[in-house]
């Protein structure tokens, strides 16, 4: 059985990463850039490890330059989530990619995504929201031109603000201007912690940065009275196992902690990370969770529902979207 028709609720993508491969290719070739070796014989990326991944990532977002292929992408990237059954979705943007970080920049980017995500919407019923992100290994000075950017276009599109990239470069307090910068903004947070690194890490992030969400957060199980705090704060797990199996952050599907984790009374969800780059999608994390743990449909939707509650958007789009996973049951 398959949950490709069940609708989702998805709360942690990379816009970038999840570029369909062949709109990437059309991209470069319409522009003459060589990115030929980044792509596999069969057209997907390819890559060695996960700083590999990250240079590969670099390089398919050189193809992304003006607010138009941002706009293009947008509506590629929803189209493609929406026949997985998503029917709202959050994503994280870089201004660091759109105009290297100048908020005027910014603007004219955000605006070309906000109307994808509106042409989006009315084709393939799918309901976009932005969470700004800094890149970890740009380092500090960087974040704070992310948060600034986030903090000057906060607004009904974009709702949040967080951190990926390397993990394991800095700890979570070097980034805490940024984070109280977005947070006396009005924004939510969510932070990148516990994918690589351990629980300290995690532990580090939540006393410093003060995130609601974590992206991943997996490693939290090797410190159980961490999982419990985790679970009192009602702090919400961004869990992307397929991500995790194929990156080895986990070693098999069998192994993936987010069972104990949720059976601990941790809020998780799932959601595919970048899904072209883990040949993932929202219906193959569902399959496999249920494939593997034989988790039914009441656990699925309760995941979609964990999900809706933590989701950064306004209580009527949160309406609106629960209606949608009512009528599905
Ligand atoms: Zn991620």
């Amino acid at each position: 059985m398959s949950f490709k028709s069940m609708p989702k609720v998805e709360l942690h993508l990379h816009f970038e990463g999840a570029a369909p491969p062949a709109f990437i290719r059309g991209l470069a070739k319409e522009k003459s850039i060589d990115i030929s070796k980044i792509f596999d014989e069969k057209g997907g990326y390819a890559y060695r490890d996960f700083d590999h991944f990250l240079t590969v990532y670099e390089a398919a977002c050189t193809t992304l330059r003006s607010p138009e292929d941002f706009r293009r992408l947008t509506l590629a990237v929803l189209e493609e989530s929406a026949s997985h059954g998503v029917v709202y979705s959050e994503t994280f943007l870089s201004p660091d990619f759109c105009g290297g970080g100048d908020l005027s920049a910014w603007r004219d980017y955000l605006a070309a995504i906000e109307d994808g995500a509106a042409e989006a919407e009315k084709k393939f019923g799918i309901t976009l929201r932005g969470i700004i992100t800094c890149i970890r290994h740009f380092g500090p000075e960087q974040a704070k031109t992310a948060a600034r950017c986030a903090a000057e276009t906060k607004g009904d599109f974009i709702t949040g603000f967080g951190m990926a990239g390397a993990e394991m470069v800095g700890r979570p307090g070097d980034f805490s201007y940024s984070f109280d910068m977005a947070r006396e903004a009005g924004l939510r947070l969510t932070c990148h912690a516990g994918e690589w690194g351990g629980p300290d890490m995690v532990a580090d992030t939540l006393r410093d940065l003060r995130p609601e969400r974590i992206g991943h957060g997996i490693n939290a199980i090797h410190d159980l009275a961490l999982v419990d705090r985790i679970a009192e704060d009602g702090i919400v797990l961004e869990v992307c196992p397929g991500s995790n199996v194929f990156l080895n952050a986990v070693k098999s599907w069998k192994d993936h902690p987010i069972v104990r984790l949720r059976d601990r009374g941790v809020k998780v969800t799932v959601s595919t990370d970048d899904p072209p780059f883990f040949h993932t999608t929202m219906t193959a994390e569902f399959d496999m969770l249920a494939r593997t743990f034989g988790w039914e449909e009441d656990v699925l939707s309760d995941l979609n529902k964990t999900a809706l509650d933590a989701a950064f958007c306004d209580p009527a789009t949160k309406e609106k979207i629960a209606k949608k996973l009512e009528l599905s049951q």
